[in-house]
């Protein structure tokens, strides 16, 4: 048994505050994950990055994406380059399933984010095609605010032919593992094959607490942009 975060960002994300690295040290000293996901909002380069690094620590990494299609976000897994963003959900599902990828909805239904909702999950799955490449959604998302949406996505999935996940959404690293995919296995295709067959199990860790969402966020983009003003300005002074 083993335990992935499919669903966090670095700053290579607009909203992301942490570096790869740091995201790796962590997951490695500080969590019970064997495997992540750096999922960047329609950017695939901190998860190769990762990718290369996550050997060093011990890691696995499945490189992905969260693609803004025009219907929602959508976390695109098992992929090498960036989904374009801004098609139609079908079209985008397509679009990964001729990378070889699969496809994760994260914070279905979920309102004050771009979030497919159950109902779009519904037509897919009854897509012969789509339902090949939408292999899980989350019923578990940790960077919720409001969380509600959490237990009407686990009441969906459970009358419906898909893989049941929950995933962090850290944005700084102290939320990575917050939510966790659990499957039989430990490597990369095990995890794979779980997701396709419908057989993983969600670990859902700490009480969300809004204000530690963002204050956390908060102090950590502060942090972030007073590093890059301060990298711009002794460049500038070189
Ligand atoms: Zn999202
Ligand atoms: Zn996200």
């Amino acid at each position: 048994m083993a335990y992935a975060d499919l669903h966090i960002h670095s700053s290579f994300s607009y909203d992301g505050t942490s570096d790869v690295e740091t995201i790796l040290r962590y997951t490695a000293t500080q969590t019970n994950l064997s495997i992540i996901a750096i999922t960047d909002h329609n950017e695939i380069a901190g998860s190769l990055l990762a990718e290369k690094f996550a050997p060093a620590y011990g890691l696995q990494v499945v490189t992905g994406s969260e693609v803004s299609t025009s219907e929602g976000h959508l976390l695109a897994l098992f992929i090498r380059e960036r989904v374009p963003a801004g098609m139609p959900l079908y079209d985008t599902l397509m679009y990964v399933k001729k990378l070889g990828g699969i496809c994760i909805v994260p914070h279905p239904g979920a309102r004050f984010t771009s979030s497919v909702s159950l109902a779009k999950i519904h037509t897919m799955l009854e897509d012969a095609q789509a339902s090949k490449v939408l292999s899980g959604m989350e019923i578990f998302n940790a960077g919720l605010l409001r969380t509600n949406s959490n237990a009407q996505a686990a009441n969906f999935a459970l009358e419906h032919e898909i893989s049941m996940v929950a995933g962090s959404d850290a944005h700084i690293y102290r939320c990575i593992g917050n939510g966790a995919t659990g499957f039989a296995g430990s490597t990369l295709d095990e995890l794979r094959h779980a997701l396709e067959m419908h057989q993983t199990h969600i670990l859902q860790h700490y009480p969300v607490s809004t204000r530690n969402i963002i204050g956390g966020w908060l102090y950590h983009r502060l942090v972030r942009s007073s590093r890059q003003l301060l990298k711009r300005s002794s460049a500038q002074a070189t």
